[in-house]
Formats: structure tokens, sequence, C-alpha cells
């Protein structure tokens, strides 16, 4: 991450990986508005071939990459006979798209640990990085930023809260920053008394406030685990401590994050919640492209309201400053917990509650390792998804 600075060149060929998500589709849009502007090397979806193959028709990469074998047959299946698309599959299939000779950029906008892989093969790639996959980070901050570092690239936040602290920190002195001051809507049950979360729904955690997100990072939202992943990201991408970024929940969403310095001062970045904007500024930045994306109208806003958390309420929110400070391997035993749990819950296996509750038993479970190498951290990785297993099994 440049310090502050923006002198970047513009990219002009983007690779998508997670193409059929919701940012995968905003970035799409973004992409399709400024034709001449962005060309598509490759795309990638796991299972959604019949959107893919709308993509792909539409947007012309030389490949896409899909879950697995039977995947790769359905998408040839609904191409166009002749269509000049290598289809590769699996995850050697998602480091290729990830490092495809001439993209300049590469959007990693998959869920979940998957990222990680082809985040890094692109990175070693030398291909400059638009990170939505905060997974990355929070598993493998220190590696993610060290191999960037070594190769000279930068990583552009599209996580709106990051985007605005980038911006932020635009032309601003690094050592001048006093506290990364990171929003949050609080969910659907920021006002929910805590003993009545035994009783909350998978429909009630489904429905955001103020974003139309992927069903993850939704159900991550209503936990406040979202938050807590996002301390974790902004630690590693913009190199300060745990204890320098402070979570204000802001229920408005308009406020997308903010920077105090020494002096008292504080620099916010606003705008309306889409993503749109933070994808865009991503794709472009220094230059702002003109999406056709209104700036929020203040006479119209009632109130711009703020206050603290409660992590008494938030399990997941102070499990994640745990994991994020004591670093090494707990936060990918963290994130693992949180994926199996999530799902889990997504599938109707385990109630709202337990989701915490499977993670803080996971993480005091875990031998854990300072410096951990990748492989360590891998492994940590899969440690995690056995036993968040088990203890799903053993819950039933
Ligand atoms: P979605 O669930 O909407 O999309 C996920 C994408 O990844 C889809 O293209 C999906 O393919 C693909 N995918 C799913 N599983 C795998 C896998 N195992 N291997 C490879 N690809 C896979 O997620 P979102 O777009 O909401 O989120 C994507 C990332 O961006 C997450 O890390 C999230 O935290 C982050 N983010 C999202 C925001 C948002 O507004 N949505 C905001 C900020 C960050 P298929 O559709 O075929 O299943
Ligand atoms: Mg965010």
């Amino acid at each position: 991450m440049p310090d502050g600075g923006f002198e970047k060149m513009i990219p002009k060929k983007l690779t998508v990986l997670g193409a059929t998500g919701s940012i995968g589709r905003n970035v799409l849009q973004v992409v399709g508005q400024f034709p001449g502007r962005f060309t598509i090397g490759a795309l990638s979806a796991q299972n959604n071939m019949a959107l893919l193959a709308k993509q792909v028709e539409q947007y012309h990469p030389s490949m896409a990459a899909v879950g697995d074998a039977r995947r790769a047959e359905e998408l040839t299946a609904l191409l166009p006979a002749g269509l000049d698309v290598d289809i590769v599959c699996g995850e050697s299939g998602l480091c290729r798209a990830a490092t495809q000779a001439d993209t300049d950029l590469v959007v990693t906008a998959v869920v979940g640990a998957a990222g990680l892989l082809p985040t890094l093969a692109a990175i070693d790639a030398g291909k400059q990085i638009a990170l939505a996959n905060k997974e990355t980070l929070v598993m493998a901050g220190q590696v993610v930023m060290a191999r960037a570092a070594t190769q000279g690239i930068d990583i552009f936040p599209i996580d709106s809260e990051h985007s605005a602290v980038f911006q932020c920190l635009a032309g601003n002195r690094r050592q001048d920053v006093a506290r990364i001051l990171l929003t949050g809507s609080g969910g659907p049950f920021r006002t929910m008394p805590a003993d009545r979360f035994a009783s909350i729904t998978l429909a009630d955690a489904l429905n955001h406030p103020n974003w139309e997100m992927g069903r993850k990072i939704t159900i991550d939202s209503a936990t406040m685990m979202n938050k807590g992943l996002e301390i974790i990201e902004a630690r590693w991408l913009f190199d300060v401590s745990i204890e320098t970024i402070e979570v204000v929940v802001h229920p408005q969403s308009i406020v997308h994050s903010m920077v105090a310095f020494t002096d008292g001062s504080v620099i916010a970045q606003l705008g309306i919640p889409d993503m749109k904007g933070a994808i865009a500024f991503a794709l472009s930045c220094p230059e702002r492209l003109n999406i056709g994306q209104p700036a929020p109208d203040f006479a119209a806003l009632a109130q711009l309201t703020f206050e603290p958390p409660d992590p008494d309420k938030f399990h997941c929110l102070r499990l994640a400053a745990v994991a994020g400070k004591a670093a090494g391997t707990l936060p990918a035993v963290l994130n693992a917990a949180n994926e199996v749990a999530v799902f889990a819950f997504l599938e109707g296996k385990i109630g709202f509650t337990s989701i915490p509750e499977l993670i803080e038993s996971i993480m005091e479970a875990h031998a854990w390792t300072a410096e951990p190498s990748l492989e360590a951290i891998i492994n940590a990785d899969t440690w995690a998804r056995q036993q968040s297993e088990r203890f799903i099994r053993d819950s039933i």
C-alpha cells in the first residue's frame, strides 16, 4: 500500500476472481460502464455456470476458471460453439486465472479462505490487487504484505471501510495517524437485547438494514465478526497496531470510515452505501470515475449518529480482537472456525449464538504459533475446520 500516495498506473486488463458474487457482479457493472477503458482477461465462478456463461459472452475473457471438471463441462455446454475461451478448473485453475500473462490487476472477490492462494499467486506474478477477499489478510496478512512489498505491488482495498481509510490517508504522513476509526452499521441486531439472541432465525440474520451482500458476509455483519475481520484486515493493510484501530457503530452507513490525526483533526470519507464507489476507486485510483452514483443528500438525511459497539453482546468482535492481538496462527483459526460456523448456521445445523461459542472453543484448544510460515497457517486452517466440524457433530 503506498503511503497515502496515488502514483499508480491505470489498469487496463482485469481478472475478476468470484465474478458471479455480489462484489464480482458490481465490478462487472462498473467495467461495463467504461467499454474500452477496461478489458477482462479472466473470470472465475465456483458453481453458478448460468451467470458465468452470460458474463463470458458479454466480456470475452480468454480464460474462465470454475469449481471442478463437472462445472467445466456444464459451462462448455452453455457457451456458443467456437467461442475462444480456455476453461480451467479447481484451485490450480483459479491460480492460473490469477496469473494470466497480460493482466494488469486482479480483483479478488471470492469468498472465504479460498481467496488466499490465488491472491498470493497473483502477487508473486507481479499483478496489482484490488482486494475484496478480507479473509486473505485475516489468515496470512504478514505473508501477503511481505510478498507484496517484495514484488513492489499495491493492494487497493475494495472493502468500503478500508477504501475510506485509504482515501483519508492520502497526502498525510503515516506517523501523524493517531487512530483509525472503522465504522459499522451494527447490523440487524444492534438494538436487540442479548437475551433475545437465542431466538434469532436465519431470515432475521440475512436481513441486513443497509447493504446488499453475499450470504457469508451478511451473517458476519449480523454477528459483527465482519467488523472484527476488518480490524485485522486494516492492521495489515495500513501497518498499524490493533490498538490503533477503533470500531464506531454508525447505523446510517454514510461515513464509510475515518482517520484521526495527532492534532485532533479527523478526516472522514462519506458516500451512499453502495459498493460500486469503493470498487471504482480500487480499479482507477487516483482517477475518480463518473459511475453515476449520487453523493449523499445531506438535507434529506435526518441525522448521522455514532455509538460504541457492545463487545459483551457481540462476542465475535471480542474474539477477533483477541486473535488480532495475538496474531500468529490465531487469526487463521478464528477465520476457519467462523467460516465453518457460518455455513453450518446457513444450513440450519446450529443456532446464531452457537457461532461465537464454536469459535471461542476452537481458539481455546489451538496450540498457537507466533511467527508461522504459510504452510503453518494453512495447517492451522485445516486443523480448525476439522475441530469445528467435530464441534458441530457433537452439538447436534
Ligand atoms: P458472494 O458469496 O456473493 O460471492 C462469492 C464468489 O466466490 C462467487 O463468485 C462464488 O462463485 C465464488 N466462490 C464461492 N466459493 C468459492 C470457492 N471455494 N472457491 C472459489 N470461488 C468461490 O460473496 P461476496 O461477493 O459478498 O463477497 C466476496 C468477498 O468480498 C468476501 O471475502 C467478502 O467478505 C468481501 N466483501 C464483500 C462485500 C459485499 O458488499 N458483498 C463488502 C466488502 C467485502 P458461485 O457464485 O459460482 O458460487
Ligand atoms: Mg466492510
